[in-house]
């Protein structure tokens, strides 16, 4: 069983700038994934306030770039899914994974976060089949076709503005008077003349057939509930942290977020966590790659003056 000195658990950008940082750092190191290097960042159309790039990058790009520098550094990338992780009675962890064990002298947690859902009851049943939580995969499924976005953050009114480049007609659902969107993108969006917005509004059921044909939406305030014909959903009311598996193993807040202090320590000795998956008042790409760099760094630290 191969011992690193540094595992990696996720592979968006806060884990691979950890990789890079510890490759670069001369330290045994590997990624591990279960999907495509990325994270959510790469499923993103256009990373617009990425310092450096001024006309923005596709958030493929991005990443792809920085899983290549990662690995011209020396970082190993394996594609598995991690089962669980201990702390072993002599020292370091072992993660166990879908293809085999692997031994580690520390941890660095970058599992990010992930979609949550409206939580209305027909939304699992319509997943795939009209419901849909990434414009960038599916909105040119709705070339010339009737959509609604759900929520009223950044990301419902940034990819209702992209859903647009597909869709005739853009609806915008938000259960508030108010958009808790920055004021930039909400301009954008209020002079795109294919979005209109359902404000004050929640959706309550999705009906149709086989796919997605309708949603019904009730307003909050009056509480008149309408029909509204849209061949699909995209929902973008939140994230929450992809943390289940370390339940127990480290602390956590009330929303699951790992609890770390800046330096990017957990509560157990060795275990770094970086990007979305921890408490953090931000939660960008920017944020991400800066949190994978202290974390290899104190890792680095750890390993050098532990004994
Ligand atoms: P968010 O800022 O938490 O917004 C979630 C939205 O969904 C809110 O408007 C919320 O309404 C609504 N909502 C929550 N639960 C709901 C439910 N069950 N039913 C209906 N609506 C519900 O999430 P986000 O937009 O995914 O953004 C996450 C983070 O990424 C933020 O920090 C954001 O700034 C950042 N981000 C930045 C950019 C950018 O800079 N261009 C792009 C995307 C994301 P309320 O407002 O009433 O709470």
């Amino acid at each position: 069983m191969t011992n690193y000195e540094v595992v990696i658990i996720g592979g968006g950008p806060a884990g691979l700038s950890a990789g890079m940082y510890a490759a670069r750092a001369k330290l045994k190191t590997v990624l591990l994934e279960r999907g495509l290097p990325g994270g959510q960042a790469s499923t993103t159309d256009n990373i617009e306030n990425y310092p450096g790039f001024p006309e923005g990058m596709p958030g493929l790009d991005l990443t792809m770039r920085m899983l290549s520098q990662a690995q011209r550094f020396g970082m190993e990338v394996k594609n598995t899914d991690v089962l669980s992780v201990e702390e072993l009675p002599e020292g370091g962890f072992l993660v166990k994974t879908f293809d085999g064990e692997i031994a580690a002298k520390t941890l660095i947690l970058a599992t990010g976060a992930k979609s949550k859902p409206i939580g209305i009851a027909e939304e699992e049943q319509y997943r795939g089949r009209g419901v849909s939580y990434c414009a960038t995969c599916d909105a040119a499924f709705f070339q010339g076709k009737t959509v609604a976005v759900v929520g009223g953050g950044d990301s419902a009114v940034q990819e209702g503005i992209y859903l647009t480049k597909f869709a005739e007609k853009v609806y915008i659902v938000h259960r508030r008077n108010e958009l808790r969107a920055t004021k930039v993108l909400q301009e954008k969006a209020k002079s795109t003349p294919q979005i209109e917005f359902i404000l004050d509004s929640v959706v309550t059921s999705i009906l149709g057939k086989d796919n997605v044909e309708a949603i019904k939406v009730r307003n909050v305030k009056t509480d008149e509930e309408k029909a509204i014909a849209v061949d699909g959903i995209f929902v973008y009311v939140g994230k929450e942290p992809s943390a289940e598996l370390f339940r127990g193993f480290i602390d956590m807040d009330e929303w699951g977020y790992i609890i770390t202090d800046a330096k990017m320590q957990t509560s157990r000795k060795g275990v770094f966590a970086a990007g979305d998956v921890r408490q953090t008042p931000l939660r960008q790409v920017v944020t991400a790659v800066a949190d994978g760099a202290i974390a290899a760094v104190t890792a680095e630290q750890y390993l050098e003056y532990k004994d």
